[in-house]
C-alpha cells in the first residue's frame, strides 16, 4: 500500500541495554539514540514509499536544530558581552576612584605654594574661628587681600556633635578641625594669631589683641592694623540672671565643657557605687538635671539616657533603679525651642520626655 513505511527493528533490546551506560558516559559527545543508530546493522533493504519526503524531513529537522543552537549561542554571546563590559566598566571606575582618592590625599598633604602677603593689598582681619568666620574663610579668595585671623581657639568646632562627646559616644578630636589645616590650602598665605581681641579702635583702624593662653611669651599683647574687619566672635553663655548658675552648674559650649561634664557624670556614678553608700545619697548622685529644653538641652538629655541604657546599665546593673534624668524647661512645652526647627522634632521630644509640671 502506497504511503506505508515498512518499519525495521532499530536494534535488539539487549544491544540497546548494553549501549545505554556507554551512551550516558559519552553524553557530552553524542546521544544514545545516535549510538544505537551507529550500532544498528546495515539495513539490507530500505523500503521507503516516499524517500524524497523523508529526506527533506530530515534536512528540515537538522536545519531546525542548527538554527536553534546558533540562536542559543548568539544569546549566550550577547550575555557574556554585557557581563564583560560591566566588569570592564567596574574595573575602570574602581581604578579611577582610587586615583582620584590618592590624588586628593596627596594634595591635602602637599598643598601648592602660597603667595606671600602683598603690602599693596588691603588687610582683612577676621575675628573668631566659629561657624560664621570659618564659613567666610572657606569661601574667601585670599589672593585679593592680606588676611589675618585672630581667635583664642585655633580650631573649628562642629557644635552639633558636642552633646555626644559628653558621654564618649564621639571622641572630641573628631569634631575639631585645626584652622591652620584649611588655611594652608588657600591660594595666598593667611596669618593666624591665637589671641583674644580686647578692643577695636575704628579711628586708628586697628584692633588690640591679647594672648590669653597658659603659656605666654615676653610679648603677649599687641595691636593689629586693618582696612576691613569681620567680627564673628559668637555669643556668651546666658544665665538669665539666675543666681548660682555659673558657680554650681556646667555649660555645654566648648570642648572643655563636654570633657568636664563627662568627668562629672562618671565621678557621680563611681561615688554612688562606693562601699556602704547611703541609699538616699545614691539617689541624689544618680539624679542628673538638665536645664533648658532647647535643642542642646534635649540632645544632651537624650545622650545621657542612651548612655545609661546602652552602657551604664550593663556595666553597673545595681544603679538601674536609681538613675534618673530630669529636663527642666521654663516654657509650658518641653522642646518648645525645637519647634523653631521642626514640629516633628518637638513632638518626638515630647514623647521621649513626658511633661511633669511638678518636676
Ligand atoms: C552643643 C551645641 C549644639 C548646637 N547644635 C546646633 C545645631 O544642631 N544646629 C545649629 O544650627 N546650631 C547649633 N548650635 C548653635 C551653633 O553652634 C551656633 O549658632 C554657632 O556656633 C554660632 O556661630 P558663630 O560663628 O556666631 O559663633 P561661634 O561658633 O561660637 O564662634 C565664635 C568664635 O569666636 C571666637 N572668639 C570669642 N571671643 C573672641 C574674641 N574676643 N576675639 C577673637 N575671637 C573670639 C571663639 O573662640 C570662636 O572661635 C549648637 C550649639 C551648641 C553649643
Amino acid at each position: 500500500m502506497a504511503g506505508v513505511v515498512a518499519m525495521k527493528p532499530l536494534a535488539s533490546a539487549s544491544l540497546a541495554r548494553q549501549l545505554q551506560p556507554a551512551a550516558r558516559r559519552t553524553f557530552a559527545i553524542s546521544r544514545p539514540s545516535c549510538l544505537i543508530a551507529k550500532a544498528r546493522p546495515a539495513p539490507r533493504t530500505v523500503t521507503l514509499s516516499t524517500p524524497v519526503l523523508r529526506q527533506s524531513f530530515r534536512r528540515a529537522y537538522s536545519e531546525r536544530g542548527t538554527v536553534s543552537v546558533e540562536t542559543q549561542q548568539k544569546v549566550k554571546k550577547r550575555g557574556f558581552r554585557v557581563l564583560r563590559w560591566t566588569w570592564r566598566f567596574t574595573y575602570v571606575s574602581a581604578i579611577a576612584g582610587l586615583v582620584y582618592f590618592s590624588y586628593n590625599i596627596y594634595m591635602s598633604r602637599h598643598p601648592n605654594e602660597q603667595q606671600d602677603p602683598d603690602p599693596k593689598k588691603k588687610t582683612l582681619v577676621v575675628l573668631g574661628t566659629g561657624w560664621g568666620s570659618v564659613s567666610l574663610l572657606k569661601k574667601l579668595d585670599t589672593e585679593n587681600y592680606n588676611v589675618v585671623v585672630v581667635s583664642p581657639r585655633n580650631y573649628f568646632l562642629f557644635t552639633p556633635l558636642l552633646p555626644s562627646c559628653t558621654t564618649g559616644t564621639i571622641e572630641h578630636r573628631s569634631i575639631m578641625e585645626p584652622v591652620r589645616n584649611f588655611l594652608r590650602h588657600k591660594k595666598a598665605a593667611v596669618t593666624f594669631y591665637e589671641a583674644e581681641c580686647t578692643k577695636i579702635d575704628y579711628e586708628k583702624r586697628c584692633i588690640y589683641i591679647n594672648d590669653d593662653s597658659e603659656i605666654k611669651g615676653a610679648v603677649h599683647s599687641t595691636e593689629v592694623p586693618f582696612d576691613m574687619l569681620v567680627v564673628g566672635v559668637g555669643a556668651e553663655n546666658a544665665t538669665f540672671g539666675i543666681p548660682g548658675v555659673r558657680e554650681h552648674s556646667l555649660f555645654l559650649k566648648e570642648v572643655a565643657d563636654a570633657q568636664a561634664i563627662r568627668k562629672r557624670i562618671m565621678d557621680c556614678v563611681e561615688t554612688a557605687t562606693f562601699k556602704d553608700q547611703e541609699p538616699e545619697e545614691v539617689k541624689r548622685l544618680l539624679h542628673m538635671v538638665v536645664v533648658g529644653g532647647g535643642p542642646t538641652g534635649v540632645e544632651f538629655a537624650g545622650e545621657l539616657q542612651d548612655f545609661f541604657q546602652q552602657d551604664l546599665k550593663k556595666w553597673i546593673p545595681d544603679i538601674t533603679e536609681n538613675f534618673h534624668v530630669t529636663l527642666v524647661e521654663a516654657l509650658p512645652n518641653v522642646g518648645s525651642l525645637i519647634t523653631k526647627f521642626d514640629q516633628a522634632l518637638a513632638d518626638n521630644a515630647h514623647r521621649s520626655f513626658p511633661c511633669s509640671p511638678s518636676n
